[in-house]
């Protein structure tokens, strides 16, 4: 039996999404951009998938845009902001967002002239967003911060900084990826401009991004090419991939409250079984359902993570040791941890297919190897 926790690295499909994928792969597999009647049934497909995107998200199907992953869809928009930015230099995000904004945004310092302002959390992983906005000035031009932090499952004040930044003449991006189907979340009301999202987050397929881009927001195309998605975003889409998108993305909104409850009480379980076992809970109360980043000090995470995955239970992994690019540690370094609790945590994130028997199978193999492990 595979006991899977690291639903925020990526979840499983729904058997019969894959099912109708493979369908699409193998009988109506016709170009959207082709006149002939196969290429006008996935171009139909493809518009009604955005179609439903747009209505989950309640915004205009205009301001729905697919691409191949949310690291593409971060750096289009952040790249694309560069070109509006006159002379204004500064852009402030915090210090704990994912790698796809924290290194694309490296990468505008380096060759362009911008100042990046990190903003980081308190002890809790939570920006403040008082913090951030104090850092806001006549010479910023983009904001971004994510909607919920993927190493601790914290939600950030997204809606907050859109609400002050309104009005204020600020491009603001917030990287949605790990909100779908876990806490409330729509572009109206965090006040954005542009919104990234990744399918294979909420029981999509991998390599399914979706880019929301307000309308009259400023945008330019960084894949040039054929002209699909309006000529923003060139290359032949994805029809499979989008269409079972969309409806992943609609079952895992519309049963959020329904699995937000079951994961809830999983949760708490699993909170005082770690607390039990001598673990630390490093996860604040302000968090989604489904993740609980914990620590177990003088055990390093990847030798946990690895006695783990022997007994058939996986999970995340924070350590720098990790050689995996998806490391997480600075988060927790970021939110003043203590060197030996960041080296030693894990982060256990559940989805609507976790059971009761995993987390029983879970606890059970963590007090073995914990005791096994401790030194
Ligand atoms: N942003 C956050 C918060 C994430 O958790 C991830 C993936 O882990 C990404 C962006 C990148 O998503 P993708 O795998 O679609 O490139």
């Amino acid at each position: 039996m595979i006991c899977y926790f690291d639903n925020n690295a990526t979840t499983a499909m729904d058997k019969d999404l894959a099912e109708q994928m493979l369908s699409l792969c193998t009988e109506e597999y016709g170009n959207p951009n082709s006149i002939h009647s196969m290429g006008i049934k996935a171009n139909k497909m493809l518009e009604e998938a955005r179609l439903r995107v747009a209505r989950i998200l309640m915004a205009d199907p205009r301001e729905i845009f697919f691409t191949s992953s949310a690291t593409e869809s971060i750096n289009w928009v952040l790249r694309s902001c560069i070109s509006f930015r006159g002379k204004r230099k500064k852009v402030v995000t915090s210090a704990i967002e994912h790698k796809a904004v924290l290194n694309t945004l490296k990468d505008l310092k380096n060759t362009h002239e911008i100042d990046v302002v990190e903003i980081k959390p308190g002890r809790d992983g939570i920006i403040d967003s008082g913090k951030m906005l104090e850092m806001v000035d006549e010479e910023t031009f983009l904001v971004s911060l994510m909607a919920v932090n993927n190493v601790t499952g914290s939600i950030q004040p997204f809606e907050e900084v859109g609400k002050a930044l309104r009005s204020r003449g600020v491009l603001y991006h917030v990287d949605a990826v790990q909100a779908i189907g876990k806490c409330p979340f729509t572009p109206a009301e965090a006040f954005c401009d542009f919104a990234s999202f990744s399918a294979h987050k909420f029981h999509g397929p991998k390599g399914v991004g979706i880019t929301y881009v307000k309308r009259g927001a400023p945008i330019r195309a960084v894949v040039t090419g054929g002209g699909q998605e309006k000529a923003l975003r060139s290359g032949t889409q994805n029809v499979p991939g989008i269409v079972v998108s969309s409806i992943a993305m609609e079952r895992a909104v519309d049963s959020m409250e329904a699995i937000t409850a079951k994961l809830k009480g999983l949760k708490e379980r699993l909170k005082l079984e770690v607390e039990r076992i001598g673990g630390v809970v490093n996860t604040a109360e302000r968090s989604v359902a489904n993740t609980l980043n914990v620590s177990f000090p003088g055990v390093k995470s990847e030798v946990l993570a690895n006695a783990l995955s022997n007994d058939g239970v996986y999970v995340g992994i924070s350590s720098a040791c990790s050689s995996r690019n998806d490391s997480g540690q600075y988060v927790l370094d970021n939110m003043g941890l203590e060197a030996a609790i960041a080296s030693s945590s894990l982060r256990i994130s559940m989805s609507k297919f976790t059971t009761v028997e995993e987390l029983e199978i879970l606890v059970e193999r963590l007090k073995k190897s914990v005791s096994l492990l401790k030194f």
